[in-house]
Formats: structure tokens, C-alpha cells, sequence
């Protein structure tokens, strides 16, 4: 990162000076030709990759996630609870569980909405993954249910990095 802003000529719109860079491809883009995003500025080229298929989910896509991630919660949940109550390890153990959350829940994902990705799906998985946790709370002492938040914090970043 440099401190000075570099001042140049947008390569879209000749004769337009602007400092600003698209937040993916690092373009210069100028207030005429910039596209707002969710993840800020981008360059025309980088909006249209926003927009692609694949980050687009139509209602039905969207309801099956939500069924999926709440079902997949209620059933992962129940497995994590069987599985603390054969194998009470928490610690280093508890990346390896959240490794797992991470994989079931991307494959959960990966079904029910047809391999999309984008900020909504990484918002379902970890609304499944939220509820598995939630549900250790209504059999275990919260101070054995809160243990499993390292699980959950990687489980959490591990199926941000699968499904962004
Ligand atoms: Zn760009
Ligand atoms: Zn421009």
C-alpha cells in the first residue's frame, strides 16, 4: 500500500483523472465509469464477474438453501452431539470437527443451491453451522456448548474460503 494516492488518466475515459482502483482488479476507474458493489468499487469487467451465474441465486435456489442450511443444522447438530458425547475432546480436536462442519455444509450447499457461490451461500452454511452449534446448548452445560465456537470459528472460515 502506498501512502500517495497515484493520480492517473481513466483508461475508459480518456481525459478523466482519477486515483481510484478497482477493488479486485486494480484498475484505475473514475466516478463515470466505477460500479458500486457489495465489496466496493469495481471496474466494469469486475461488476460483470459479480453478476455472473454462478453468484446469482433465483428464489427457489435461495429456499432450498434455506432449507438446507436449517435441516443440515438440525441433523449436523445431532451428529456433533453424539459424536461430543462418545468422544468428549475438545482443544486441538475441535479443528478437526470444525474442518468437517465446513466440508458437510459446503457439500450441503453445493447441492441444494447447484455449486453457487457468493456472499449468500457463505451466509447460509454459517446459518447451518450456527444452528448445529445452537443445538449443544439445549443438551450441554453452556459452559461444555460454548467450547465448540473454535470448531465453529473454523468451520465458519473454512466454508467462507470453499463457497465465496
Ligand atoms: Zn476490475
Ligand atoms: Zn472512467
Amino acid at each position: 500500500m502506498t501512502a500517495v494516492a497515484l493520480i492517473v488518466d481513466c483508461p475508459r475515459d480518456p481525459g478523466v483523472e482519477t486515483a481510484l482502483r478497482c477493488s479486485r482488479c486494480e484498475t484505475p476507474i473514475c466516478p463515470k465509469c466505477l460500479i458500486q458493489s457489495p465489496v466496493g468499487a469495481r471496474c466494469k469487467s469486475c461488476a460483470r464477474v459479480m453478476k455472473s451465474p454462478i453468484y446469482t441465486l433465483g428464489t427457489a435456489q435461495l429456499v432450498k438453501g434455506g432449507l438446507a442450511a436449517s435441516l443440515g443444522g438440525i441433523a449436523i447438530g445431532a451428529a456433533w452431539i453424539g459424536l461430543a458425547l462418545a468422544l468428549p475432546l475438545g482443544g486441538f480436536f475441535s479443528i478437526f470437527v470444525g474442518a468437517g462442519l465446513a466440508w458437510v455444509f459446503t457439500k450441503i450447499m453445493d447441492f441444494a443451491t447447484g455449486l453457487k457461490r457468493g456472499p449468500i451461500v457463505v451466509a447460509l452454511a454459517i446459518a447451518g453451522i450456527a444452528i448445529a452449534w445452537g443445538m449443544q446448548f439445549l443438551v450441554f452445560d453452556p459452559r461444555i456448548a460454548w467450547s465448540g465456537v473454535l470448531a465453529v470459528g473454523v468451520g465458519a472460515y473454512l466454508a467462507y474460503q470453499n463457497l465465496r
